[in-house]
């Protein structure tokens, strides 16, 4: 390989949106090349584990239950994103969304129907046949067939902008050997930092040491970091990210889906002196899972437990690892390693406070308890049914919410005030523009696919010019 590369449009990053810009620059007639930090069996970021993405659609169709309008998709946003984000990307971005399920089938991404299981989504996301791993399969091979240039285990670096705010070209490391790329625009698409735990400790001390992340390990933003240093502006806030509750036997890199906990609801959680903390059964899981993350982040050693009875087991689908099981209380308390007497105490008041309700587990039902602190406000039911089961839980970090600003055209701000000329940021880098806090399941990749194609389009216009 030469020691200088060029191209037109250099895009950073593997997954969903460096792919979904790539593409768009190439059809625009660009000469692109993409630099993807893993080897090529792990290309693609957490866009791997995908499964779902959040559109835009005014009626039902085979693939969703119902229309979803933009006041809705708007509504649902306003709800969970924070403070100040930037309304005018928030509309674009639902907008833009319409167009996103034809794009992607015309770029080899088959619908299946929703799948059980996951998170009551069939009105307002659509599922990728074979998951995100499908998905970026059949966005290579179309990139492949169009020309596009794909480089592995390329680790960029020493991202530069000019003074006046342009892409002064970028080092990309490839086993080992250093090669300078100079390109007319460039596209950074390069994820969060969530994988990099020195970061994270900056905010969270020796308890990243416990955090599993669920997704890829290359994220670790370097990138993200060069950029703020070159006078990019920041976007979010660095200590917010997005956390649930995994299985604590997961390991700590790249989980995935399989991992997760969706047992909370239907039992009681303890913390590793067998106390309950919070409210298992506030609201509807996909309303509150996000929250268990954070929420077990700061219990003693990062650790918590799920408690069910056999009258749970079939309400949620259960991770990839078997729960622990036990004839009692006591002995599953002693398999999962805290104190028996401990949780047989909480579990016993716990069911004494129990309110007698009709069992609902697909609405905000009556099952509630009384007199107890914190509550269990819905699905409350005495936990007497042998055997008894428990999972292990962790704190699973999905994404972090920092990146860079952009304007409509996924043009990086910069801290002077200007706009940078010819780079361009698409993806998890920029989400914070439109998410600051909370999330929408599927609508990283609804971020990703349209800005992605805008900032592709952006950049292959700006080099052919
Ligand atoms: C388990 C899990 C399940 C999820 N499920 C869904 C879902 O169903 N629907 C949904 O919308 N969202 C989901 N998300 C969130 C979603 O994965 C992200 O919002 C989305 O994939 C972000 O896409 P991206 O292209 O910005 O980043 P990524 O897909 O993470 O890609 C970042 C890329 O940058 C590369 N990279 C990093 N640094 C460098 C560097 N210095 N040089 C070169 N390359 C670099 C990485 O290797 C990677 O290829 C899920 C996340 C996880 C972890």
């Amino acid at each position: 390989m030469p020691e200088r590369l060029s191209c037109d449009v250099l895009v950073v990053g593997g997954g969903h949106a460096a792919l979904c810009a790539a593409l768009s620059a190439s059809a625009r007639g660009a000469d692109v090349l993409i630099a993807e930090r893993a080897p090529a069996f792990f290309r693609g970021g957490n866009s791997r584990h995908t499964r779902d993405v959040r559109c835009l659609h005014d009626a039902a169709s085979p693939y969703t239950s119902g229309a979803y309008g933009e006041e809705e998709f708007l509504g649902d946003l306003a709800r969970v994103s924070g403070q100040g984000i930037n309304e005018r990307l928030a509309r674009l971005t639902i907008a833009a969304s319409a167009q996103l399920p034809g794009w992607m089938a015309a770029h080899g991404v088959i619908w299946q129907k929703p799948l059980r299981g996951t998170l009551h989504l069939s009105q307002t996301n659509v599922f990728m046949l074979g998951g995100g791993r499908a998905m970026l399969n059949a966005y290579y091979a179309g990139a492949q067939a169009a020309g596009v240039r794909t480089l592995y285990e390329a680790n960029v670096h020493d991202f530069s902008i000019t003074p006046e705010g342009r892409f002064g070209g970028a080092t990309v490391t490839v086993a080992g050997v250093d090669h300078r790329v100079e390109a007319k625009a460039a596209v950074v698409s390069s994820g969060g930092f969530e994988a990099n735990l020195r970061w994270l400790g900056q905010y969270w001390g020796d308890a990243v040491e416990r955090f599993v992340v669920r997704g890829s390990p290359y994220n670790t933003g370097e990138l993200l970091a060069e950029l703020l240093e070159q006078g990019a502006r920041p976007i979010g806030d660095p200590r917010q990210f997005h956390a649930v509750a995994v299985d604590g036997r997961a390991p700590t890199f790249d989980g995935g889906i399989v991992t997760r906990l969706d047992s909370v609801p239907f039992g009681i959680v303890v913390n590793t002196d067998g106390e309950r903390f919070y409210d298992e059964g506030e609201d509807f899981w996909p309303k509150r899972y996000a929250i268990w993350g954070g929420l077990i982040a700061r219990q003693k050693g990062q650790t918590a437990y799920s408690i069910i009875d056999s009258k749970a087991l079939v309400h949620f689908l259960p991770s990839v690892f078997p729960p622990i099981q036990a004839p009692s209380v006591q002995e599953l308390a002693q398999r999962l390693g805290v104190d028996p007497a401990a949780v047989a105490s909480t579990v016993a008041r716990f069911n004494a406070s129990v309110r007698k309700g009709a069992f609902d587990p697909a609405a905000l039902d009556d099952c509630c308890t009384a007199g107890l602190a914190p509550p269990k406000s819905h699905w409350a039911r005495p936990i007497d049914t042998p055997p008894y089961y428990g999972y292990p839980l962790r704190p699973g970090i999905t994404f972090t919410y920092m990146g860079v600003e952009v304007d409509q055209s996924a043009r990086v701000q910069l801290a002077s005030g200007r706009s940078a000329e010819n780079i361009f940021a698409a993806g998890e880098i920029m989400s914070g523009n439109i998410l600051k806090e909370g999330y929408l399941a599927g609508f990283g990749l609804t971020i990703g696919g349209v800005f992605g194609r805008i900032a592709g389009e952006g950049a292959a216009d700006y080099a052919l010019a």
